[in-house]
């Protein structure tokens, strides 16, 4: 059952929420031993709050619109007095003194936490197999990873552990794991959702957002979460997304861009499924225009020295004083030296080598500020397509899900596995991921819809008709 059937059930009294929690526990328990979805599961917790919304809706009181929708949370987002570890070994036992926002807002509209999930440490990487805690497995294959950085959560709801999860995208970690495990995954427009309490990575391109089974399901939690936070600076004054209302509205006369100079890299069976999604969506009535996006090509470059540089800063803090572990050592320099060493793994010392150097004295207006000028030439390329077409549609990943340690020596072609998501990060644009068939040994693709900032509404309506075709 998905979350808006749940939510119906559970607010009509005909099924209770204790019972779908324990239905996916149980989901949980046949199946968790292989996958690694979570790093934590909250039991007794999802038990304690299912029945405190039997409770509410016995009394006549409306839970929300998510009454009963057990939901699995990334790991990177705060959850008060619960371990909340970024699959990082340096934050160690810390347990947060808040919520994140789109924590609040989801138990608010009636979700139940169900568990966190995996993830690559600090949210780097694109397979989950940078977790100090594992690798997370494909449920559609467990030779296979279930993409990343927000493995856990498509995984989670690709097995039926959670009809929907929330993920963090910096630059394609929702996307490519939604196109990896066959479910949709949503970035919405930069500051349309709270980053407050989102453990940062890149903050100037970091959004939550969902994943679920299906468009509408994802609609509806994107709405629950969006809408202006005053705790974050940079969310933007408006009011919730409204997604619903359009999804049946179909494509006729949507202008649905193909972009004609994309970069190269995608297998013939994602480009056949592209093609057939463009066809699909032609068939209901939209009229498909060929523009250019020059510099979209030019994103990976400079996407691995802006999020790198965001990270090395924000990722100054974690210097064993104030979160988790500490080594100790003779003196204060050598104590930060040891715990750093120490804490974190490999792809985060690469990351913090490589922001640290393009910002360092003398290369910065070289490599940092190059980038950030690159960065502006991809949003004015974006604006100039969206002058001609009010969607584009893009691969998500490249390939389907590869097998577990095929990239892990080879950091350069697990980058690569972003090259059609990190642009809409660097824009600031919504972009989301709906699955659309089959590819190679049978497993899912994802198709990407890409929308002008803040036009998530004509995006969902794009979704929902590539959906439909497939019905
Ligand atoms: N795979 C990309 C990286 O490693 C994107 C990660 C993300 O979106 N958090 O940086």
């Amino acid at each position: 059952m998905g979350a808006l059937d749940i939510a119906w059930n559970v607010r009509n009294g005909i099924t209770s929420a204790v019972d779908i929690v324990e239905e996916h526990l149980a989901a949980i328990d046949a199946r968790e031993g292989e996958i690694h979805a979570f790093n934590l599961v909250l039991a007794d917790e999802a038990r304690l709050r299912a029945a405190e919304i039997d409770e509410m809706v016995q009394k006549g009181d409306d839970p929300g619109p998510l009454a009963g929708v057990p939901v699995a949370l990334k790991d990177n987002l705060c959850t008060r007095g619960i371990a909340t570890t970024c699959s990082s070994k340096i934050l160690g036992d810390w347990k947060p003194p808040y919520d994140a926002t789109v924590v609040t807002r989801l138990r608010d509209a009636g979700a139940i936490a169900i568990g966190k999930t995996n993830l690559d440490e600090f949210a780097m990487g694109s397979s989950t197999e940078n977790s100090a805690f594992g690798a997370t497995r494909n449920p559609h294959d467990t030779s296979r990873v279930p993409g990343g950085s927000s493995g856990g959560s498509a995984a989670a709801v690709a097995a039926g552990f959670a009809p929907i999860s929330l993920g963090s995208d910096t630059g394609g970690s929702i996307r490519q794991p939604a196109a990896l495990c066959g479910t949709v995954g949503v970035k919405p427009t930069y500051g349309a959702v709270s980053r407050l309490g989102l453990i940062a990575f890149g903050s100037s391109l970091d959004q939550v957002g969902p994943f679920a089974t299906d468009v509408a399901d994802a609609a509806v939690t994107l709405e629950a979460i969006s809408g202006h936070d005053p705790g974050d600076s940079t969310s933007i004054e408006r009011a919730p997304l409204e997604l619903r209302a359009k999804l049946e509205m179909g494509a006729a006369a949507v202008r649905v861009g193909r972009i004609t100079d994309l970069p190269a890299g995608a297998g013939p069976d994602v480009q056949e499924r592209l093609d057939e999604a463009f066809d699909a969506l032609a068939a209901a009535g939209a009229e498909i225009v060929d523009v250019e996006v020059p510099a979209f090509t030019y994103g990976l470059t400079a996407y691995y020295l802006i999020a790198p540089a965001e990270a090395s800063s924000n990722l100054a803090r974690f210097d064993g004083v104030r979160f988790g572990s500490r080594v100790t050592a003779p003196d204060t320099n050598q104590m930060y030296m040891a715990t750093r060493s120490d804490g974190f793994g490999a792809e985060v010392k690469r990351r913090i080598m490589l922001g640290t150097y393009a910002l360092s004295a003398g290369y910065q207006e070289a490599y940092y500020g190059r980038a950030q000028k690159v960065r502006r030439l991809i949003a004015n390329d974006f604006s100039a397509a969206y002058e001609q077409c009010d969607v584009l549609l893009t691969p998500t990943s490249p390939t389907v899900a590869f097998e577990v340690g095929a990239k892990t020596s080879d950091p350069l072609a697990m980058y690569l596995c972003d090259t059609y998501t990190i642009p809409s990060n660097l824009s600031g644009d919504p972009a989301m991921s709906v699955p659309f068939g089959t590819g190679a040994d049978g497993l899912p693709v994802g198709v990407q819809v890409l929308a002008p900032a803040l036009q998530e509404a004509t995006m969902f309506r794009v979704a929902a008709e590539l959906e439909r075709s497939q019905a």
